[in-house]
């Protein structure tokens, strides 16, 4: 007998996921370029050409001849050493090489994170709408799932309904700034606001709240905006970030866990992170990418076509009269379905126009419907005339375009 829970979970994708597949079935059968999918997460843009340049220079032996070979668990020293300079630099913080905990991603830090930190049966909060696989991961660590959600219209942290939620069973508060699926950035009072509260709470309680950061968009922004860094706003904070996003390396599975030299009983805390992860069968990060995080660490990608994009469909569809969230960061739009069940306006897109997106209703925000943006140029032109024809369906009033 296998674990009925473990089976569920292997045989049902997330829905973009599923959309995704539907995509690559349905172009097989009316052509690629008939079908516009815009569900994945998957950047569009190349890495930055420093990235090549690293890889080039690992192979021909220039940077190391051991590169294909086991490295520390968190990584290799002088690597995280370099990233912890840049992020030092960058953030004009202090950390650390023994601060940096090299992952197979942001999924994998965060799983740590939550085992590392939470005993069975402790909660975390989660400000909705959220990253679908949160939940998994929480339940993955025994540990239980308390959705708060974000402020109404603004998408803001609610620091209020966030105290509401607070018992001294809770663990941590997860936060993702620049946030999937909604596109927020949290300002800097916002984080202030949340660090100050926890700290207060956190003393009434005679026990540290930890904050999870899930940044793996933090340097996918636009207008000119820098997200807060939140070790600044709340010492007891754990970062956790990927580099699969901001230079465009999904695939090839590399971030970290940095845990501030601020952090409350720092040393346990990291070994906690650490023994966690091994736990659930971590050996190290891949070797030949924890070069290339170090060397390239900080660098973005060309976002050109995103802002494009961004723009394009921000005022395409508010002027069709569509009511849309302004991402200021990430690649994802949501827009109000103009319909009370969102996923039967995601399901009309599909079948009538193969135009794919998903609805909000499983980032445990209903009426919603996420468009990833982080697609070519011409895809996103494509798409303006479809979500006319969805305007002109529902009976949309235009409005001016901002
Ligand atoms: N957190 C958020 C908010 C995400 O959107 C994603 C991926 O889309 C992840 C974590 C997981 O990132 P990674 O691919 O680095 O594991």
């Amino acid at each position: 007998m296998v674990s009925e829970e473990m089976r569920k979970l292997g045989a049902t994708g997330n829905p973009m996921r599923v959309l995704f597949e539907y995509g690559k079935k349905r172009a097989a059968v009316i052509g690629a370029e008939n079908v516009i999918d815009l569900a994945l997460g998957n950047p569009s843009v190349p890495p930055p050409p420093q990235v090549n340049e690293t890889i080039r220079q690992i192979l021909s032996g220039e940077l190391s001849d051991a590169v294909h070979a086991y490295t520390s668990a968190p990584g290799d020293l002088a690597l995280r050493g370099k990233i912890a300079a840049s992020l030092s630099r960058r953030f004009h913080t202090d950390a650390r090489a023994e601060d940096m905990f090299l992952t197979c991603g942001a999924a994998p830090a965060l799983c740590a994170c939550f085992k590392g930190l939470g005993c069975p049966g402790d909660k975390f909060i989660v400000i909705a709408p959220y990253f679908t696989e949160y939940k998994i991961f929480i339940h993955g660590a025994d540990c239980e799932i308390i959705e708060v959600p974000a402020a109404k219209d603004t998408f803001h942290l609610d620091i209020d309904a966030i105290e509401a939620a607070l018992t001294p069973e809770v663990k941590g508060v997860v936060i993702n700034s620049p946030n999937n699926p909604c596109g927020v950035v949290y300002p800097q009072e916002n984080i202030d606001a949340l660090g100050e509260m926890l700290r207060r709470k956190s003393a009434e309680f005679g026990n540290p709240i930890y904050l999870i950061s899930d940044e793996p968009y933090r340097e996918v922004v636009y207008d000119g905006i820098t997200p807060p860094w939140v070790p600044h706003s709340y010492a007891n904070t754990v970062v956790c970030y990927s580099y699969a996003k901001s230079i465009s390396l999904p695939g090839e599975r590399v971030g970290y866990v940095y845990v501030p030299q601020s952090m409350e009983d720092h040393d346990t805390v990291f070994q906690a992170i650490a023994g966690a992860a091994r736990a659930v069968g971590h050996i190290n990060a891949p070797a030949l990418f924890q070069y290339v995080a170090a060397a390239c660490d900080g660098l973005t990608s060309d976002l050109t076509a995103y802002t494009t994009n961004r723009n394009l469909l921000y005022n395409s569809l508010t002027a069709m009269g569509f009511t849309c969230v302004k991402p200021m960061g990430t690649f994802y739009m949501m827009v109000k379905s103009p319909e009370p069940d969102a996923a039967e306006f995601s399901r009309k897109a599909k079948e009538e126009l193969d135009l794919l997106f998903p609805d909000t209703s499983s980032f445990s925000c209903p009426g919603y419907v996420r468009i990833a943006f982080c697609v070519p140029v011409e895809r996103v032109q494509k798409a303006i005339p479809r979500f006319q024809r969805l305007a002109e369906m529902y009976g949309l009033q235009p409005k001016a375009a901002e």
